[in-house]
């Protein structure tokens, strides 16, 4: 499972963060476009945090938008996730994807020890 692998990277990044201390919450931000599935990330979750600071922590992810942009209507243009790259407004072809690509851990959530 390919998102189990990013979420290993994830729960490394983030024990790095936290420096021993426990995780209360991981936030990432997810594209469009990234061809990650969300629903896996979720399900796969479990599995990546077992066993380290990330253990029992919520993840929580922020889905964005794909968007490109046309050179014709010298705009940026929000894109569905199943569109072919091209504007949508004018059907100009474009393969100059703006935003959709992310992965990214967004926020961690460190569990304050009181
Ligand atoms: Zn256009």
């Amino acid at each position: 499972m390919h998102e189990l692998g990013l979420l290993t990277g994830v729960v490394g990044a983030v024990a790095g963060a936290a420096g021993g201390r426990e995780v209360a919450a991981v936030g990432l931000r997810v594209g469009a476009r990234s061809g990650v599935v969300v629903e896996a990330l979720h399900a796969a979750w479990p599995l990546a945090a077992a066993g380290g600071c990330c253990a029992g922590a919520r993840l929580v992810v922020e889905e964005l938008g794909a968007a490109v942009w046309c050179p014709a209507c010298a705009a940026e243009r929000e894109i569905d996730e199943y569109f072919a790259l091209t504007c949508p407004v004018c059907g100009f072809p474009t393969a100059d994807l703006r935003r959709g690509r992310e992965f990214e851990v967004a926020w961690v959530d460190i569990r304050s020890t009181s």
